[in-house]
């Protein structure tokens, strides 16, 4: 017989399991609101679980642990979220 864990999901997404960003990000994530299609894509994506969303409303990131890795920016279908470079 399998043991339990076997049948939960890979992983489970945990907002900020890497911790407060702090400043050392270099480019943070955009998300262009009149693009965005409420697909929840970046959402199931992010490796950090900073993506606030709901099923028909638009996309938002939290700043506080957003690494600024990109996963969301590649991973929308409509091009929706930029990379943009932190200003200090
Ligand atoms: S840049 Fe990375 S950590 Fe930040 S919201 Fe996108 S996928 Fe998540
Ligand atoms: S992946 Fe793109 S279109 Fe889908 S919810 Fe995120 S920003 Fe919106």
């Amino acid at each position: 017989m399998l043991p339990e864990y076997q049948f939960f999901p890979v992983s489970r997404p945990d907002k900020g399991a890497g911790g407060l960003t702090g400043e050392w990000r270099v480019v943070r994530p955009v998300v262009n609101e009149s693009k965005c299609v409420s697909c929840g894509a970046c959402y199931l994506w992010c490796p950090e679980g900073t993506i606030l969303f709901s099923p028909g409303r638009k996309a938002t990131v939290d700043y506080d642990y957003c690494k600024g890795c990109g996963v969301c920016a590649n991973q929308c279908p409509v091009g929706a979220i930029s990379m943009v470079k932190e200003v200090s």
